[in-house]
């Protein structure tokens, strides 16, 4: 065990896995910290079918076991352990958990983002039953079906335009009576001839047996309610980045995703982010695990090798 390691990565998730593979790969001594399980929002995937390599899809499970030993072959060491704080100025940065304090010359913040949820009853258990985060993830279950998507922004009307190319029928729900997606989607939105929106309009209840069966919908103006029947439902209404540890250290746009561009370096030397942390475009697997190769690579930059 060294007392300074040369790589301190926080998450391990596909971009924290992936830079600990490349960074003990290209002969550095790597700490992994991860709080629950190795594999973040991954292990909790059913099948990853959009992940290059398994053309009969793979269990997220797996392939968060098949990263964490892949980079175990070369040397990157686990820990288990929540990471309550961190000092990330100066040459030698200082991660801390509920037990020890770490030291580390280069560190990769990869805590990721959670999906936000809308808060109703039966949420979390018809989640991977009907109720989906990722319509890029997930779409293709619903092949030929009817679904329906939440939200108002560019994630929203993307989803529900790339839903509408699979699906029989897709209802994209928003709460206002505009929506803040940008312009550019106005004449897809309109030329999808499977596709309408409902305005002013909530998603208040779930309806479910083992599976989802429809939602229970609430006007904002007149408070009529009626149940729509549909085979999934598309939430897409922000997401939540693991930033508030870094906050004051790094820099974060407005939602609190951390700034940094295509090399992952943030403004502080040796401080690296990568994955859904990161404000990027597109939030996938396959993006974050590049991610985590990109950091490697300016890591050996930033120390020397
Ligand atoms: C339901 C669902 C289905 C999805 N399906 C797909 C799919 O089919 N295909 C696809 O490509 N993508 C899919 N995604 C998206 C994909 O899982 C994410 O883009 C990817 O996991 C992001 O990887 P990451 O390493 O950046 O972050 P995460 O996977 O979020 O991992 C971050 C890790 O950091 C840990 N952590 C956080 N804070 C701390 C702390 N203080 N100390 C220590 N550890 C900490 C967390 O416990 C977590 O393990 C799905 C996401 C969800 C939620």
């Amino acid at each position: 065990m060294s007392d300074c390691w040369d790589v301190g990565i926080i998450g391990g998730g596909p971009a924290g896995y992936t830079a600990a593979l490349y960074a003990a790969r290209a002969g550095f001594s790597v700490l992994l910290l991860e709080k629950l399980a190795p594999g973040g929002q991954m292990a909790t995937t059913d099948v990853i079918d959009n992940y290059p390599g398994f053309p009969e899809g793979v269990s997220g499970f797996d392939l968060a076991d098949h990263m964490k030993r892949s980079a175990e072959r070369f040397g990157a060491v686990t820990r288990l352990a929540e990471v309550q704080s961190v000092g990330l100025a100066g040459p030698v940065k200082e991660i801390v958990t509920r037990k020890e304090t770490l030291r580390a010359r280069a560190v990769v913040l990869a805590t990721g983002a959670s999906p936000r949820e809308l808060g109703l009853p039966g949420e979390r258990e018809l989640r991977g039953r009907g109720v989906s985060y990722c319509a890029t993830c997930d779409g293709m279950f619903f092949r030929g079906q009817s679904v329906c998507v939440v939200g108002g922004g560019n994630t929203a009307v993307a989803d529900a335009l790339y839903l509408s190319r699979l699906c029989a029928r897709v209802t994209l729900i928003h709460r206002r009576d505009r929506l803040r997606a940008s312009a550019v989607y106005a004449h897809a939105l309109e030329s999808a001839p499977n596709l309408e929106i409902l305005w002013n309009t909530t998603v208040t209840s779930l309806e479910h047996d083992d599976v989802l069966t429809g939602v229970g919908l609430t006007r904002t103006d007149t408070g009529a309610t009626r149940t729509l029947p549909c085979a999934a439902l598309f939430v897409a209404v922000g997401h939540v980045p693991e930033s508030g540890l870094f906050r004051g250290q790094v820099d974060l746009d407005p939602a609190g995703y951390v700034l940094a561009d295509e090399t992952t370096r943030t403004r502080l030397p040796g401080v690296f982010a990568v994955g859904d942390l990161r404000q990027k475009p597109l939030r996938q697997v396959v993006t974050a695990a590049a991610d985590g190769a990109v950091a490697a690579h300016f890591i050996e930059e930033y120390l020397g090798a």
